[in-house]
C-alpha cells in the first residue's frame, strides 16, 4: 500500500477499471430524452463523504446528475444547474441539506477569520466571499429553494423541492 494518497486512488483504479461498464455516449443519451421529451433530475448535496445520495435515495446508474459542494449550497450549485438544463432539460432539482454537517460547526465569521489566516491571498481578493455557513439546515434549504425560485424561468420550468436528511437515522423530510 503506497503511502501518498493520489498513487493509491491510481492503484485502485487499476482494478476496479478491469470489470468497468462503458455507459453510453452522452450524445446519444441527449437524443433519445429529447425524442421522448423526458427532463432530468438534479441533486444537489453536501460534500460531506459521508452522504451520499447515490445510496440513501437509492438511485439507478445514471438516474440523477448529482452536484455536491460544502452544505449542498444553491449559490454555488446554480452554475452547474445551467449548464446541465442548457445541455437536456432539467424538470426536478432537489436540494437537500442534513444533519450534523459541517457547515453548522463553524459560523460565516469564524469561516471568514480561518481563510483569512489560512489564505489571504484569496481573502484579499474576496473580502466579501460568503462561504455559506449553515445554522439550521431545516432552514437553510428552504432559502436555497426560495434562491432558486427567485429565478421566474427556473421556478416556471422545474419542479424544485428542498429536503433534510438525517445523517443518523437515514431519513429524509421534505421542508418545500
Ligand atoms: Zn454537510
Amino acid at each position: 500500500m503506497s503511502t501518498d494518497k493520489v498513487a493509491d486512488l491510481l492503484e485502485r483504479n487499476k482494478e476496479v477499471s478491469k470489470s468497468y461498464k462503458r455507459p453510453p455516449p452522452l450524445g446519444e443519451g441527449l437524443e433519445k430524452r429529447k425524442k421522448k421529451g423526458a427532463k432530468g433530475t438534479v441533486i444537489i448535496s453536501c460534500a460531506d463523504p459521508r452522504i451520499t445520495p447515490e445510496h440513501f435515495l437509492g438511485l439507478n446508474f445514471g438516474e440523477a446528475a448529482i452536484i455536491r459542494n460544502g452544505g449542498g449550497r444553491t449559490v454555488d450549485a446554480l452554475r452547474s444547474i445551467l449548464d446541465l438544463d442548457s445541455l437536456g432539460a432539467t424538470g426536478t432539482v432537489v436540494v437537500i441539506h442534513h444533519t450534523d454537517c459541517g457547515m453548522t460547526y463553524l459560523s460565516e465569521e469564524e469561516f471568514h477569520d480561518r481563510v483569512e489566516k489560512k489564505h489571504p491571498d484569496f481573502a484579499g481578493r474576496h473580502p466579501d466571499f460568503n462561504y455559506g455557513a449553515i445554522n439550521d439546515p431545516e432552514k437553510s434549504v428552504v432559502a436555497d429553494v426560495e434562491y432558486l425560485k427567485s429565478f421566474p424561468t427556473l421556478a416556471e420550468n422545474m419542479t424544485i423541492a428542498g429536503l433534510v436528511f438525517d445523517t443518523f437515522t437515514g431519513e429524509l423530510k421534505r421542508m418545500v
